[in-house]
């Protein structure tokens, strides 16, 4: 099976690149996602086994349930150590951008990457790409950057290199951006790109339970009081929403990402199109994060960047709205109106 997406020409010029390039610093986007960490430690696993210096940094916390992957104690976290990054990126010979399309996908970190002298490149499956770079490997068909990573390492040759750790990494983000292959996974490709990972001895059934069988008792409560209390659900639009605030996050002792995954089950209603998110920030007031997922047709990034200041893929899209809970709500009553 033929998954090379590169011409010989750029393939070439990233070989170029990754052989010329000592210090290399790669990133992903704000609250990082097991795409955006997959990708992220599973090209820095391949970097590294090539000899270079490689630091993964992300622009904040990632989510608890994340923790388990092999490498996350060595990712610098922007918001905690910025001088030490500035001086990574200062140092860098090359930036690999992962898993976002915008440098305000990354918050502060963007300011950082985009004075960097570094070369950069980006790698991502988000409509769009907007960053000036050396190279840009932009795929929005793409289940999820990991496979785009997959490709391009096959492609360079360098599966041989591929250790079982590294191959856990990028399986994980395949995983985890098509919910499980349950969504946008039907590329055969796919199936082939896991078949060559499954050589490399992951145990995927282990990886499919540390992410979604590894919540604490209060999420799974949580879970249930949000889809018996808190759904709003509109049988004529088939669509929904629900809220978390800050106090079900001290009733549930909530920690980072607790709230994933949430917004797909309202999608489990007969019929449904549309499910929304509405989370406040722990901390900042009048700042509400927005997750919305689509089936088939119905468009989540047109309805995230038309009401919710974001965007996205066709059917997973996020963004944030900075208002009260209750205009949140009637934002999203809108949105659901406008189907
Ligand atoms: P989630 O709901 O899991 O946070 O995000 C779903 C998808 O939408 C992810 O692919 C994520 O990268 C994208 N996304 C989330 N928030 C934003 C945003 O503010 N802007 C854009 N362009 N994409 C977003
Ligand atoms: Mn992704």
């Amino acid at each position: 099976m033929n998954i090379n997406i590169l011409d010989d020409r750029q393939s070439d010029a990233l070989r170029q690149l990754i052989n010329d390039a000592e210090h290399i610093v790669i990133c992903c986007h704000q609250n990082p996602d097991g795409d955006a960490l997959g990708s992220s430690l599973g090209l820095a696993d391949y970097l590294r086994s090539l000899g270079k210096m490689v630091l993964v940094t992300v622009p904040n916390m990632f989510p608890d349930f994340l923790r388990w992957l092999p490498g996350t104690e060595r990712i610098m976290r922007y918001d905690k150590y910025p001088s030490v990054v500035r001086e990574q990126c200062e140092k860098a010979d090359l930036i690999f951008c992962l898993d976002f399309n915008t440098l305000e996908r990354i918050d502060r970190l963007g300011e950082t990457v985009g004075a960097s002298k570094a070369k950069r490149i980006l790698i991502d499956h988000h409509p769009g790409p907007n960053i000036e770079t050396a190279m840009t490997i932009s795929y929005p068909e793409m289940s999820s950057t990991c496979e785009l990573v997959f490709r391009v390492l096959w492609q360079l040759g360098a599966f041989p290199q591929i250790s079982r750790q590294g191959a856990t990494h990028l399986y994980c983000g395949m995983m985890t951006d098509t919910g499980g292959f349950t969504y946008n996974s039907n590329n055969p490709e796919i199936f082939f790109i896991i078949s060559q990972l499954l050589t490399k001895g992951i145990d995927k059934d282990k990886i499919y339970r540390n992410v979604y069988n590894n919540y604490s008792e209060s999420r799974l409560r949580l879970m249930g009081y949000v889809m018996y209390e808190k759904l709003r659900y509109f049988p004529e639009k088939h669509a929904s929403y629900f809220t978390i605030d800050r106090d079900d996050f001290r009733r549930f002792h909530f920690i980072k990402g607790d709230a994933e995954g949430l917004v797909n089950i309202p999608l489990q209603i007969k019929g449904t199109v549309l499910s929304i998110s509405l989370r406040e920030d722990s901390e900042q007031d009048n700042l509400i994060w927005v997750s919305l997922r689509s089936v088939d047709n119905t468009n989540c990034t047109e309805i995230a960047r038309r009401f919710f200041n974001g965007g996205g893929h066709i059917n997973a899209s996020g963004g944030r709205l900075y208002c009260s809970m209750e205009e949140a709500e009637k934002i999203a009553r809108e949105a659901i109106a406008s189907l």
